[in-house]
């Protein structure tokens, strides 16, 4: 078998159907790339050979009595705020420490049908929140090209896991850029959604009204045929639309020529690294040397994205976590005396300081006498960020622009200082706060050798549009 870690999913589908070589045989190289590398990325917060390889003989099997399935065998590693069934599902926190899920999420039962094979969970900023990894309460994650510096957040260990090797393919969550961002950081694909696009049941909720589950893939056309996979209405997530599931490998064809990408002017104007912005750039340029036509759009809102989404992220993350009180799941703190205590201990000890901060946030703009002033002053903003979009897609397909103002920092850069890491998601939140889709593809490295990605931004449920540009794109 040629090396594993180099694979693409697509690669290794032809390899299993033309018996080149057997899942469990492909599933082995997987396990044992991990064990040769992960000790120094820690990517993975948890890996199970066992279960592994009985899926891996389990698909080998289907594949011998005839049956199909578009990921028939191929080992994928998942976040680990997905449930799946008797894995544990920690969120990287020590809140949910030994926590195991009772029930697979959409996306895995759907995975599942497809013949893909379970590897392991990838680590990940606690309840997802943040933007390097350092958040999490399990291991530090290393980026695997640039190795002193970060994978990105929060969706690091699924981006590291990919880059570095360790699984083909995996998912990850992506609420205010935390597949996007770490894709790009990685030199990785990374695909979010349109908010309705792919289920959210049974994936630990953060910001309900922003979070969407997507794909960290080797390339473009990896990431169209896992799309397909997890795409499509689910009755139990309300939230999930029905809209016909477009064939995304079909779509690829055609390239860029003809089609028209908005330039947003608010998105190159100022912040940027200048390093990342000349590849950004670069990119543009070659997307119109092969034929397409370039416009400069306004999303006039932006400079309100970030205050906007911290607003009403951490309102809703405040809401979503507070379940999480020593009664129902994982961690309970030792030593109270009453029902009170249960819970301030237990959240006090439980949740870190990042966490613990977005919570408190979030319970103040909703707060009696701050709501106004605040949330319900964000979800207005919330509106016109919403139609800024509307509007650039009435002159465009798509949207160009970077993914983050900077390469990924080395560890400890933001410590002390969480703003300047919330200005970080200054080019990926506006996407989540309107449910639109997005996705990153590697468009260059810096002189540091830091990879550089490209962001696509498309209309609600155009996931096609961005995904032949991008395959486009990559092909150039
Ligand atoms: N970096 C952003 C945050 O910290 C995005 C997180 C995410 O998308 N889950 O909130």
């Amino acid at each position: 078998m040629e090396d594993a870690s180099k694979m693409t999913v697509c690669g290794a589908l032809e390899g299993l159907a033309s018996g080149a070589f057997s899942s469990v045989e492909l599933t082995r190289a997987m396990i044992g790339a991990i064990e040769k590398r992960d000790a120094e990325i820690g990517a993975f917060v948890s890996v199970d050979d066992t279960a592994a390889l009985a899926m891996a003989a389990e698909a080998d099997a289907r594949r011998k009595r005839g049956e199909g399935g578009v990921l028939l065998g191929v080992p994928l590693a998942l976040k680990d705020n997905i449930h799946v069934s008797g894995q544990p599902c920690g969120c990287a926190s020590w809140m949910l420490r030994g926590y195991h899920a009772l029930y697979d999420a959409t996306v895995m039962e759907r995975l599942k049908a497809a013949g893909a094979v379970f590897l392991g969970r990838t680590n990940m900023d606690e309840f997802a929140l943040g933007s390097t990894g350092e958040t999490s309460c399990e291991r530090v994650t290393r980026n695997p090209v640039v190795k002193d510096r970060v994978p990105g957040g929060s969706s690091g260990g699924s981006a590291a896991a990919v880059a570095g090797g360790m699984a083909l393919a995996a998912l990850g969550t992506d609420t205010g850029g935390s597949i996007r961002q770490p894709a790009s950081h990685c030199g990785c694909v990374g695909v979010k959604p349109s908010y309705g696009r792919v289920s959210r049941y049974g994936v630990v909720a953060g910001a309900s009204s922003m979070d969407q589950v997507g794909t960290l893939t080797k390339n473009v056309r990896d990431a169209a045929l896992l799309l397909g996979a997890l795409a499509g209405q689910d009755e139990r997530d309300a939230t999930s639309l029905d809209v016909a599931v477009p064939d995304y490998v079909a779509a690829l064809k055609g390239g860029v020529k003809g089609m028209r990408f908005g330039l947003p002017k608010e998105f190159f104007v100022k912040g940027a690294d200048a390093e990342v912005l000349a590849r950004v750039n670069d990119a543009v340029k070659r997307l119109e040397a092969a034929g397409a036509q370039i416009v400069e759009v306004s999303l006039p809102h932006s400079e309100y994205a970030v205050a906007t989404y911290y607003v009403c992220m951490t309102a809703e993350v405040s809401a979503n976590l507070a379940r999480f009180d020593g009664v129902r799941y994982g961690f309970r703190a030792e030593g109270a005396e009453d029902v009170n205590e249960v819970y301030f201990k237990t959240r006090t000890q439980g949740f870190g300081m990042e966490v613990k901060r977005r919570i408190i946030l979030g319970t103040f703009v909703l707060s009696s006498g701050y709501a106004d002033a605040y949330y319900h002053r964000a979800l207005k903003v919330r509106t016109l960020i919403r139609r800024d979009f509307e509007r650039a897609f009435e002159k465009c397909d798509a949207l160009l622009a970077p993914v983050a103002p900077d390469v990924a920092p080395q560890f400890g850069s933001f410590a002390g200082d969480p703003l300047k890491a919330y200005l970080g998601d200054i080019f990926t939140v506006s996407a989540n706060l309107a449910g639109v889709c997005g996705l990153s593809v590697p468009c260059g490295t810096t002189t540091a050798g830091c990879p550089v990605g490209l962001q696509m931004i498309g209309p609600a449920f155009g996931e096609a549009t961005i995904l032949r540009a991008a395959h486009a794109f990559e092909q150039l």
